[in-house]
This record gives C-alpha cells, sequence and structure tokens, in this order.
C-alpha cells in the first residue's frame, strides 16, 4: 500500500470513528473533512500522525488542534456555516481549521459567485507565512485569506461578519468580536484560565442586537494574547 493510501484508510477510519460518536453528522461536514488534507498542514511532523486525534505541535510553541475540535467546532449546532458565510478565524496557527470552514462555505467545485470567504488572523509572523504556504499548497488561497495581527480586536476593515471563531482562549469574550458579528451571526469562542481548561462558549446575536450564550463543553486551548486577551 502507498503512504497516499495508508494516509486515506486512516483519514476514513477517523471519519467512521467521529460519525459514531457524533462528532460528524452533516454530509456537507463530512465531506469537508474528506477533501481538506490535513497531512499538508502538519510541518515536519511524520506524515502518519496527520489523523490521529490529538493536537500536534507546529511552530513557536503553539499548535493545530485535534481534529475532533474542528468537527466540533464547525458543527451544524455550534456554528451553522452556509455556503455564502463571511467568516473571521482568530488563531490561523496552521491553517488547517480555516481551510475546513472554506470548503464548508466555498465548496470547491460549486458556482465561485456563491461562494462566500474566510479571514483568518495571527499574530505570529512565522505561522502567519506557513498558514499561507499550506493554504496556497492545497488550492485555498482563493477562499482564505490569512492577516498578521491581534485577532482579540477582530478585523474591523472585513466586518461584519456571519460567523466568527477563536481557537485561542480568552479570559472573556473581547468586544470587538462581539461588534463585528452579523445581527442572527454566531461566534464560537473559548473562555477560561491560561491554565489549559476553558469553556467553550456559543454566541448568537439576534436580529434585534441581543446576545444568547451557552456553553457546550469543557476545552483546553493555549492563550489568545493581545488587547482583549492575556
Ligand atoms: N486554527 C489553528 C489551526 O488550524 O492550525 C490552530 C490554532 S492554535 C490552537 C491557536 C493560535 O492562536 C496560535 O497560532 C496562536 O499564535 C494564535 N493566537 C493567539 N492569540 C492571538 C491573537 N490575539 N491574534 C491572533 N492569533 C492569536
Amino acid at each position: 500500500m502507498t503512504e497516499e493510501q495508508k494516509l486515506k484508510e486512516r483519514k476514513e477510519e477517523l471519519i467512521s470513528h467521529y460519525k459514531k460518536y457524533g462528532y460528524l453528522k452533516s454530509e456537507e461536514i463530512i465531506s469537508a473533512f474528506r477533501k481538506v488534507p490535513r497531512e499538508h498542514f502538519i510541518g515536519s511532523n511524520p506524515k502518519q500522525l496527520a489523523y490521529l486525534d490529538r493536537p500536534l505541535p507546529i511552530y513557536s510553541n503553539q499548535t493545530i488542534s485535534a481534529p475532533h475540535m474542528v468537527a466540533m467546532m464547525v458543527s451544524k449546532e455550534i456554528l451553522d456555516l452556509k455556503v455564502g458565510d463571511i467568516c473571521l478565524e482568530v488563531g490561523a496557527g496552521s491553517g488547517y481549521h480555516a481551510a475546513v470552514i472554506a470548503e464548508i462555505v466555498a465548496p470547491t467545485g460549486t458556482d465561485k459567485s456563491k461562494w462566500g470567504h474566510v479571514y483568518t488572523i495571527e499574530r505570529i509572523e512565522k505561522l502567519v507565512n506557513f498558514a499561507k504556504d499550506n493554504l496556497k499548497n492545497t488550492g485555498y488561497d482563493d477562499r482564505v485569506t490569512v492577516i498578521y495581527g491581534d485577532g482579540s480586536l477582530g478585523l474591523p476593515d472585513k466586518a461584519p461578519y456571519d460567523k466568527i471563531t477563536v481557537a485561542a482562549a480568552a479570559p472573556e469574550i473581547p468586544p470587538p468580536l462581539l461588534e463585528q458579528l452579523k445581527p442572527g451571526g454566531k461566534l464560537v469562542i473559548p473562555v477560561g484560565g491560561k491554565g489549559y481548561y476553558q469553556e467553550l462558549k456559543v454566541i448568537a446575536k439576534n436580529k434585534d442586537g441581543s446576545i444568547n450564550s451557552a456553553t457546550k463543553c469543557g476545552v483546553a486551548f493555549v492563550p489568545l494574547i493581545g488587547k482583549f486577551g492575556y
């Protein structure tokens, strides 16, 4: 069996496991998981680790999140992503999570005029370049824009957003992110201490601008560093 076939087999095993345990439910999200090659976002880690259910180190002491966390954060119950959504991700890291979102809001092989877009912001310059290269090599640079900056301030230039996802833990929900969310939009963010235990909060902004907040589960993310972070 070639390395490529082995990776494909491992990916299918992971997808079956996630379907069984409820992490992957909808066909659009399963298809996005199938299409985005995680092995091209893990840097110098051995490729055979790509479909283990665990975070992996990238650069500058940061990690690419475990695939089940990405599956959960893009789920219908949490973000309810739709084709055409304009999204912001805070914490680009490797660019993998942004590519999975892009494959849902702008699916490969569909009418480009209906595509949404993902803006992903990263505070570590080396990771900005890493994410850009990975997204270019896998063909997602037409649907994902990587920006260098402090994502705790959001990205006002491209606001408002249908969906915002934060891949680092904040002490509280950064006010700029709430401001930059469209009425009817959703935000998912880990909130809590720096010590690797936080709550995953799902925020819905109602049409009248009021906010509903729910706690989904306990999570362990690296800290959000910045004006409205640590
Ligand atoms: N989504 C990433 C992926 O798919 O590889 C993984 C994200 S990693 C768990 C968290 C990232 O958030 C790190 O790359 C870190 O540098 C970044 N980060 C932390 N604080 C930030 C901030 N204020 N603005 C932008 N990025 C930030």
